[in-house]
């Protein structure tokens, strides 16, 4: 059954759907460095509002892409080869050359606790993820579009992000 926080983001998200769009494309060529302090303050609210332990739909729904080294340091942390790991539980995308899991949800996500069991071997993407003050914005626009609909913490954001903007005009 799906989390409540994510049939709330579901019901909050359709409402505004295009406004919440638009604001995103808008941003391009608006946002830069200097905002970063402005896109901080609406991640660390964003934070507040949304526990990833209650969520965990990108573990569920997608894949992290995985270095080299991201599969040279979790395959020694379970004492198996790279090959023996990538055999395992990888597949090679030939389009983007990149690692990901074969399967969803991720192999190591602990489904009773909504948690990573090897979190601090993890790859770099997931560490990273959702990207929220990754600079320049622009970069990163269409990965918050992607998101936004999926990742409570993406939309809590921008939401956040689009009335602080609206406050300063
Ligand atoms: S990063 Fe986003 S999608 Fe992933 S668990 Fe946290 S809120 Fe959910
Ligand atoms: S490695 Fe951990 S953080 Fe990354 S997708 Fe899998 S369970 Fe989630």
């Amino acid at each position: 059954m799906k989390p409540q926080i994510l049939k709330d983001l579901k019901k909050d998200f359709e409402k505004n759907k295009k406004q919440f769009r638009s604001f995103i494309n808008r941003q391009e060529n608006k946002l830069d460095e200097s905002d970063l302090p402005l896109v901080k303050k609406a991640e660390k609210y964003a934070w507040t509002k949304v526990n990833c332990l209650d969520c965990a739909n990108c573990c569920k729904t997608m894949s992290p892409v995985y270095t080299k080294e991201d599969i040279t340091r979790i395959s020694a942390h379970l004492k198996m080869t790279s090959a023996e790991f990538k055999k395992k539980w990888l597949q090679f995308d030939k389009k983007d050359r990149t690692w990901m899991n074969t399967g969803r949800p991720c192999q190591f996500l602990d489904l009773k606790t909504n948690k990573c069991t090897i979190y601090k071997v993890r790859p770099a993407a997931c560490a990273e993820f959702p990207h929220l003050t990754k600079m320049p914005f622009k970069d990163y626009l269409y990965i918050h579009k992607q998101n936004i609909e999926y990742c409570p913490a993406t939309f809590e954001m921008i939401k956040k992000l689009k009335s602080l903007l609206a406050k300063e005009t």
